[in-house]
C-alpha cells in the first residue's frame, strides 16, 4: 500500500493529506487542435488510509458510471475520513464525445492495458493512466454498462475465491448480483492485479441510457465499499441480500428474425420455461424459446432484430 501520509505526485502537482484537487490530465489533441484532457478529482483526508479509485467512462458511451460519479461529487459524498479517493468520471473522453465505446481508431481502452506511450490512441490513454493514477491506488471500482442494446441488471463482476480482499470488497458493495468473471487480457483489472491492486467492476443498464435504479444501487454500493475500507462513514445496508453466481451463460439466437422477450431483467426463470420467441417478419413462422437452465436473468437484449448467434439473454446460476 502506498503510504497515504506522504504527498501524491500527480500530473505535475504535489497533493498533500487534507487537500482536494481537480486536475486535468492532458492526453493528446484532436485533429482540430482541441486539447483532450481527463478531469481527475483527488480528495485526501488528513488521517492516513487506503486510496480508492472510482472510474467511469472507460467505454465512452457507458453513461451510468459517469452519472454515478457525477452525483457522488455533486452531493459531496466523497469526503474521506481516512485515506484518499481518486474519482475519474470519464476516462475515454473521445468515446464520450462520439457516443462510442472505443477511441476513434476503433480500439478498446479496456483491452489496451498497460499501454505504450507511442502506441495506438487506446494504448496511450491506458499508459497515461498506468503512469499517473495506478501507482497511487490500492482499490478501485470500474463502472460499466451493457453494450450493443443489451441491458445488464445491476451486478458486480470480479474474480471470486482468489483474493479474500476482492471477495470482501464485492460483498461490501452488495449489488443485487455478484458474478465470477475471469481476467480479460489487456483489461484494467488484469493490469491492476499484476501490481497487487484490487479492482471490481460494476455493471448496470445499457450504453447511452441512464438506468436510475442501477445508479442508485451504484451510489449505495460505493458508500458501503468506502465504509468497508475505512474511508467513509457507516452506510445503509442493502435492501435485500445479494446473490452470488459463479456460473453464468448467454442464451443465443438459433434463428434470425424478430426477437421478443417474455421475461424481465432480474427475474428467476426455470429450466424449460419459455423466455421469448423469434419470428420471421412475414408472419409465416414463430419459434418459442425454451431456457435450457434455471437461473436469474441478468442481461437482456432489447434489439428486436437478431441474427443467428446473437446474445439474447444472460442467465446467472446461483450457488
Ligand atoms: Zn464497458
Amino acid at each position: 500500500m502506498p503510504d497515504a501520509a506522504v504527498p501524491f505526485y500527480l500530473n505535475g502537482l504535489t497533493i498533500k493529506p487534507g487537500e482536494r484537487v481537480l486536475t486535468r490530465l492532458v492526453i493528446s489533441k484532436l485533429p482540430s487542435g482541441t486539447v483532450i484532457d481527463v478531469p481527475v478529482h483527488v480528495l485526501r483526508a488528513i488521517e492516513p488510509g487506503p486510496t480508492l479509485l472510482l472510474m467511469g467512462g472507460m467505454h465512452g458511451d457507458e453513461v451510468n458510471g459517469i452519472e454515478t460519479i457525477r452525483r457522488l461529487v455533486r452531493r459531496e459524498m466523497l469526503t474521506p475520513l481516512r485515506g484518499s479517493i481518486i474519482a475519474i468520471p470519464i476516462l475515454n473522453i473521445y468515446g464520450f464525445l462520439n457516443f462510442s465505446r472505443d477511441v476513434p481508431d476503433g480500439k478498446d481502452v479496456n483491452r489496451s492495458f498497460p499501454g505504450f506511450p507511442r502506441g495506438s490512441l487506446a494504448g496511450r490513454v491506458a499508459h497515461r493512466f498506468m503512469r499517473e493514477i495506478m501507482p497511487l491506488i490500492d482499490y478501485g471500482i470500474d463502472f460499466h454498462t451493457g453494450g450493443a442494446q443489451r441491458a445488464n441488471f445491476p451486478q458486480v463482476r470480479c474474480q471470486l475465491g482468489v483474493d479474500p480482499a476482492v471477495d470482501a470488497m464485492a460483498a461490501a458493495f452488495a449489488a443485487p448480483f455478484t458474478l465470477h468473471a475471469g481476467l480479460r487480457p489487456g483489461s484494467l483489472r488484469e493490469a491492476a492485479q499484476g501490481l497487487g491492486k484490487r479492482i471490481i467492476v460494476y455493471e448496470t443498464g445499457e450504453s447511452l441510457r441512464l438506468d436510475e435504479a442501477g445508479i442508485e444501487e451504484a451510489l449505495a454500493g460505493t458508500l458501503r465499499v468506502m465504509h468497508h475500507l475505512g474511508i467513509g462513514p457507516a452506510a445503509p445496508p442493502p435492501a435485500r441480500p445479494g446473490i452470488i453466481c459463479r456460473r453464468h451463460t448467454w442464451l443465443r439466437a438459433r434463428f434470425a428474425g424478430l426477437f421478443r422477450a417474455h421475461v424481465e431483467n432480474g427475474q428467476f426463470i426455470e429450466k424449460g420455461q419459455i423466455y421469448g420467441s423469434v419470428a420471421d417478419p412475414y408472419g409465416q413462422q414463430a419459434v418459442r424459446l425454451e431456457s435450457p437452465v434455471s437461473g436469474y436473468v441478468i442481461g437482456l437484449n432489447y434489439m428486436p432484430v437478431v441474427n443467428q448467434g446473437d446474445a439474447l439473454l444472460h442467465i446467472a446460476v446461483p450457488e
